[in-house]
């Protein structure tokens, strides 16, 4: 693989330890591996980056999402849940092929890339036509196969062989980026019996189990009505809490769960544009979880219910969400934003020794953005650049995306697949699901 070398950067925002953000340095990386950062001006390598004018960014990770949903993009909106599930969502998942999420994945591949994101977390359906997809695009993916199986031992067992078989496909695939994760959809979805079985294999495989927890208020009130007690009380005493586990939503608990959640080393995917746009209701108690230590990463759920990939937006959303909501423009800062969307979203992950960060040793994710953009400037100095980020820099500014060390886009130009093929491809296949 050939060496890196991102050359006289203007700041470079590592999200290190200390947090340290570098005036005019460089940065070198070899085997898709960062493994110099400073004044490495003299260093020589096979493809240098001019980075003037740049600020550097690790690239950021998106915890939760449902790739393949790009395809239904701006078709249903302004509904019920329940409406929108049934009548328009469901439908249409029904109809889908193995090519149409192969596409819908190619998509959502190229909009991420272009706005900055390097790594996420999908769950879907037709897996293995997703992981061809990210294999193509470059990204970093962790991939589950979302499994309901409605309390149905025969489905039970059909989901979990549907698992093992995308299992051994991402074993077979053998590609560093693509990773297999458990998905049970949700405890409303799943039975105990499958819940527990997704954690021995999520343990025994070493994997994430992705799975969405507590998203409306409605799925409190069923379960203390079915079961006499709250979701995660729930989860708690079936025994399907783990450490593996990312659960994304999190929106209704109460102090106790989170309590439960940071106990058993649940990390959260936080979906602010989501539940907004869904009308959730409730806010998700972030700073209660970071009170008791829960590992936050920030989600933008699929493009059907947000309706981009764009995880600028959700940054700022979810700062100013936060702060409307508790009359305290203190409660989470620009910081504490970025952090949730770089190494905070890594180790609710479990990946933060690999991710998350630009710093010597860690796999080279990275973006550029250009600085010479109108809605950047001025820049008054170091303080200031992570607020720009924040609440400034939009999806537009992200200039160069890459990924291993792999330069995926540069100066705004896919490099690993076609992006004019893919749009008008998935523009013909979302039209033939939608039956127009
Ligand atoms: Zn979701």
């Amino acid at each position: 693989m050939p060496s890196l070398i991102i050359r006289n950067a203007d700041w470079i925002v590592t999200q290190n330890q200390e947090r340290d953000v570098l005036r005019n340095s460089s940065i070198f990386i070899r085997d898709g591996i960062i493994r110099e950062i400073g004044k490495t001006g003299s260093s020589s390598a096979d493809v240098e980056i001019d980075a003037k004018g740049k600020i550097v960014l690790p690239g950021l990770i998106n915890a939760h999402t449902h790739l393949s949903m790009t395809l239904f993009r701006g078709f249903a909106d302004d509904m019920q849940l329940q409406d929108w599930l049934q009548k328009k969502i469901w439908p249409l998942e029904a109809k889908l092929t193995d090519e149409a999420c192969y596409l819908g994945a190619l998509l959502g591949s190229a909009e991420m890339i272009m706005s900055g994101t390097t790594s996420f977390v999908d769950m879907y359906f037709h897996m293995e036509h997703v992981a061809k997809a990210v294999a193509e695009s470059g990204l970093r993916g962790f991939l589950s196969y979302g499994v309901i199986d409605l309390f149905d031992p025969a489905k039970a067992k059909s989901e979990q062989d549907n698992t093992r078989k995308f299992f051994d496909y991402v074993q077979k695939l053998d590609n560093s980026r693509i990773k297999f994760a458990l998905g049970p959809h949700a405890p409303y979805t799943c039975s105990a019996e499958m819940l527990l079985w997704a954690k021995n294999f999520a343990e025994k495989n070493r994997a994430i189990l992705h799975i969405h927890i507590a998203e409306t208020r409605r799925e409190q009130a069923d379960f203390q009505k079915q079961h006499g007690m709250r979701v995660v009380e729930y989860l708690d005493k079936i025994g399907a809490l783990s450490k593996n586990m990312l659960a994304a939503h999190c929106v209704w608990l109460t102090k106790s769960e989170v309590g439960l959640l940071a106990k058993a080393g649940v990390g959260v995917a936080h979906c602010p544009v989501s539940n907004m746009k869904l009308a959730s209701g409730g806010v998700a108690p972030l700073p209660e979880m970071f009170e008791s230590g829960i590992a936050v990463g920030l989600g933008t759920d699929g493009a059907s219910s947000n309706n981009t990939l764009d995880m600028f937006e959700t940054m700022k959303v979810c700062a100013l969400l936060h702060k409307a909501h508790r009359w305290d423009p203190t409660i989470l800062n620009a910081q504490k934003t970025l952090d949730l969307a770089t190494i905070e979203g890594a180790r609710a992950l479990g990946v933060e020794d690999e991710i998350g960060s630009v710093e010597v040793g860690k796999r080279a994710d990275i973006i550029l953005l250009n600085s010479k953009a109108p809605n950047l400037a001025p820049l008054h100095g170091k303080d200031t650049v992570i607020s720009d980020m924040v609440y400034s820099a939009s999806s537009a500014n992200v200039d160069t995306t890459i990924v291993d060390g792999h330069v995926l886009m540069q100066n705004r130009e896919i490099r690993t697949f076609s992006l004019e093929k893919t749009l008008s491809e998935t523009q013909e296949m979302a039209l033939r699901l939608v039956g127009a």
